[in-house]
């Protein structure tokens, strides 16, 4: 539309140059840029005013530093508008739709925000005596409570800060074990279509990790599984639902064979958001099992916050657990912090401190505010929207696997063939749409994949729209017709290509002064 005096009111009214239009400043109007902060700084200049500091001794022995030590010196403005700008390069789940597979980046309640900013537990210190901190304590607590009422397991470790770490967590306590038991097993099964972090945990803790194969249907093939197993295999660490957003059917006769030559069932629980109230994995057998915290219970990740991975525990595991934990007694909760008493077969302390306490606070005001019918319903909605997106794809793209998918949908890249368009362009072209992305090329077990998880926040509209921008961009791809529009995107980034492989083999990881 033109205004009343002829001139454009939207951007891509502007004769056609946005693409090419330069500004002086490099800033597009909204999309702004900013140097390094190192670039900003100007010797001398200061942002707070602070009194002379008085005489004082100091006890370094004459090892103090003499010259400064290269922070650059800023305005507080400055600071501000540096953060802001780079926020603003960066997208987010309260900026748009999200749909990284593997990740459920769901909507963050408010409510859960504003309780982690109460003071009372807010403004605390992890060093504190107990009986100051009694609410935090029954606060962590009461969540372990609840996620071993929700997975059916009798004991639970809070301590471990993600899910790579819960995994560190559960193979230590088989170790521990089997260490118990003056057995030395060296062998770890774990599936083709593993999140990364299972075989690196298993490797990590000294053993070695024995492939199993996908049978043609996602699914890990029991048949070769049960060829591998022997008395030396520790366990199994199995993804239920897995990565290629498919429930393991044969997860109980997994559970079975495993314990069958005395080795231990691993559950990597990233995907429970799918399951969440539908499924106890306690009655699947499973004997360890992370859940993220920042996934299935919300405060998504990844420039959102700080991860948790408590790990819940069978009877057979729970006394290998870490410490520390809380206890309740009469006198209120205290913290088993040692390896002595209860805890003397405990395989230790994982971490500083008792856990990410707001990323507690934030899970149980999740649960608390959905209820026990509300957690349930999160499982089914995410699985009907995730199936919604498959429906809404599926003739234009295909799913290596058939039938009905768990809370993800999983396509390869094979209706891309000859296009000279490859998952990663798809990738770049929707960036220009406004969307996050999905996740690419994993699981690797699938050629080009492309992993969409739409998670249960989001409305039909969104997901309406999605599919839409989905379809135009592949159909367009498929067409073979300006394969540049996708080879060129993103167009509308603030920044666009980058060299990933330089990044990645030669990473310049610090800023050095032009001057020196
Ligand atoms: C996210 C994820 C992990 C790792 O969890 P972090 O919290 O990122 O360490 C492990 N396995 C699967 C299947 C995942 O999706």
């Amino acid at each position: 539309m033109l205004n009343n005096v002829g001139r454009p009111t939207r951007p891509e009214e502007m004769d056609g140059e946005v693409d090419n239009f330069e500004t002086y400043t490099g800033n597009k109007a909204l999309n702004l840029e900013t140097p390094l902060i190192f670039e900003q700084g100007e010797p001398g200049r200061v942002g707070v005013d602070l009194p002379e500091p008085k005489e004082f001794t100091d006890r370094l022995g004459g090892l103090s530093r003499e010259g400064n030590i290269g922070l650059p010196d800023l305005s507080e403005p400055q600071v501000l508008r540096h953060y802001v700008r780079l926020s603003r390069q960066n997208y987010s789940i309260d900026a748009g739709f999200y749909p990284l597979g593997s990740c459920t980046m769901k909507h963050n309640p408010r409510i859960n925000e504003k309780a982690a900013r109460l003071p009372g537990l807010g403004d605390i210190h992890p060093l504190q005596p107990v009986e100051t901190v009694q609410g935090a304590l029954e606060l962590i607590y009461e969540l372990g409570e609840w996620l071993k009422t929700i997975t059916g397991m009798p004991a639970v470790a809070m301590s471990p800060a993600a899910g790579a770490h819960g995994e560190l967590c559960g193979v230590m306590a088989i170790r521990a074990a089997h260490d118990a038991k003056g057995e030395a097993r060296t062998r770890i099964l774990v599936p083709e279509s593993a999140h990364g972090t299972n075989p690196a945990t298993a490797a990590l803790c000294g053993y070695k990790v024995d492939a199993v194969q996908a049978r043609p249907d996602g699914r890990m093939d029991i048949e070769a599984f049960k060829a591998k197993l022997g008395p030396d295999v520790a366990g199994v660490m199995l993804t239920n639902p897995n990565t290629c957003g498919l429930f393991e059917n044969d997860v109980k006769e997994i559970a079975d064979l495993i314990h069958g030559v005395g080795g231990y069932f691993y559950c990597d629980g990233a995907n429970f958001n799918a399951i969440l109230g539908r499924t106890r994995v306690g009655d699947l057998g499973v004997d360890a099992m992370h859940i993220n915290l920042h996934k299935t219970f919300s405060t998504p990740h990844g420039g959102g916050g700080p991860g948790s991975g408590p790990v819940v525990f069978s009877d057979a595991l729970a006394a290998y657990a870490p410490v520390p934990y809380v206890v309740k007694g009469e006198e209120g909760y205290r913290l088993q912090e040692q390896v002595e008493g209860d805890a003397q077969d405990s395989f230790g302390r994982m971490k500083g401190n008792h856990g990410q306490m707001g990323m507690f606070i934030r899970a149980l005001a999740y649960m608390l505010s959905h209820g026990a019918d509300g957690l349930k319903q999160i499982a089914e909605d995410a699985v009907l929207n995730a199936n919604y997106v498959r429906v809404g794809l599926n003739d234009l793209l295909h799913s290596p696997y058939d039938g009905i998918c768990m809370h993800e949908a999983l396509f390869d890249d094979s209706t891309l063939k000859d296009t000279g368009v490859t998952t990663l362009d798809i990738a770049k072209a929707m960036i220009d749409e406004g969307y996050h992305p999905m996740t690419m090329y994993f699981p690797l077990v699938v050629h080009g994949a492309m992993l969409i998880e739409p998670t249960e926040s989001e409305s039909k509209e969104t997901l309406d729209m999605f599919i839409g921008s989905m379809r135009h961009l592949i159909s367009k791809a498929q067409s073979g017709e300006s394969p540049e529009h996708f080879t060129q995107a993103p167009r509308f980034a603030p920044r666009r290509r980058l060299d990933e492989t330089s990044a990645a083999r030669k990473p310049v990881l610090r800023w050095t002064s032009s001057a020196s």
